[in-house]
């Protein structure tokens, strides 16, 4: 008979959704309660992960430097508002409609700081914002990168996620074996602004694996011209980098050396790129962005991202 796991691997693929991932809740004893998505959920028994590819279409505007607002839509806002979200929506109701509880988690950024305070003596204060890089990981979609950026087999960076918390009892995927990232420092080369550092690391470790990633500069990430989007959450967190010079120049790599399951005919980038800015100068961001479409276009018109 087939097993619940695998109706919901189905009609996951039906309804559109690129990767799924299980994992089970001791992958995530010892994460900060903040940060841990059975703190919304503490009877519940797995994490599911579900994700989109970001088309890489969506990133050719930011490639050729001629629309910012396409990626900033299809590659971030409806993708993951709109796209996404129903296909989680659509997953939940199935999984209920097999008798379990399922909770659909959005992916805010987990350095949020909580809205509210404790209802209770012993309960994390609201919201709490489940790590879905942890997640990733922990359902054997992802490794994390030298760019602090998880990666699939599948598509890289490409991809946003959407997490169900569930009472029912679903086998974990196997993590990842391999580092989808190969440590070769293209990303930190390629930044104008110096921000990866090539030389100062950081050891994270998610259910017993290790990853090096490069300590970065979200100072001047925040104040990138180069593809990166201010984070609509929060000013404080840490921007979106996937559209940004490093990160496409990252993509490149992967693809170049044939490390991603999704293949193109033809290759992303063909001629010098674009970039603005460099380590030795500042960049004027006296005129404020305008936060609309995801930071896409500013107020004066000038540079148009
Ligand atoms: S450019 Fe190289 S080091 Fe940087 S994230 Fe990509 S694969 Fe890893
Ligand atoms: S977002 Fe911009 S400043 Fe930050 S690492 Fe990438 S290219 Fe450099």
């Amino acid at each position: 008979m087939e097993t619940l796991k695998q109706k919901i691997i189905d009609f996951a693929k039906k309804d559109g959704i690129d990767l799924i991932g299980f994992a089970a809740k001791s992958r995530f004893d010892g994460l900060d309660e903040r940060l841990n998505p059975f703190s919304i959920f503490p009877e519940a028994k797995t994490v599911i992960l579900i994700g989109k590819r970001i088309c890489r279409g969506a990133l050719r505007g930011v490639e050729e430097g001629t629309n910012f607002g396409d990626y900033a839509l299809f590659g971030k806002n409806w993708l993951e508002d709109e796209f996404l979200a129903l296909s989680c929506y659509n997953l939940t109701n199935f999984i209920e409609s097999n008798n379990y509880e399922a909770v659909p988690i959005f992916p805010n950024p987990s350095d949020l700081e909580p809205s509210g305070i404790p209802v209770a003596p012993g309960r994390p204060a609201p919201n709490v914002y489940p790590d879905f890089d942890y997640a990733a990981v922990a359902c054997g979609l992802c490794t994390l990168s030298y760019n602090r950026i998880v990666f699939s087999k599948e598509f890289g960076s490409r991809q946003r996620f959407h997490m169900i918390l569930t009472d029912a009892e679903l086998e974990s995927s196997p993590l990842l074996e391999e580092n989808v990232c190969d440590g070769c420092g293209k990303c930190a080369a390629a930044c104008p602004l110096g921000a990866i550092s090539q030389t100062e690391t950081e050891t994270i470790e998610i259910c017993g694996k290790k990853f090096t990633v490069g300590k970065i500069d979200y100072s001047k990430c925040k104040v990138c011209e180069n593809g990166a989007v201010a984070n609509r959450f929060s000013p404080n967190s840490a921007p979106d980098r996937i559209a940004a010079l490093c990160n496409r120049t990252c993509m490149c790599h992967l693809e170049e050396d044939g490390r991603l399951a999704n293949k193109f005919a033809n290759p992303f980038r063909t001629g010098e790129t674009w970039q603005i800015g460099s380590a030795t100068t500042t960049i004027d961001r006296s005129d404020e962005q305008a936060n609309v479409l995801g930071g896409a276009f500013s107020k004066t018109g000038k540079r148009g991202h």
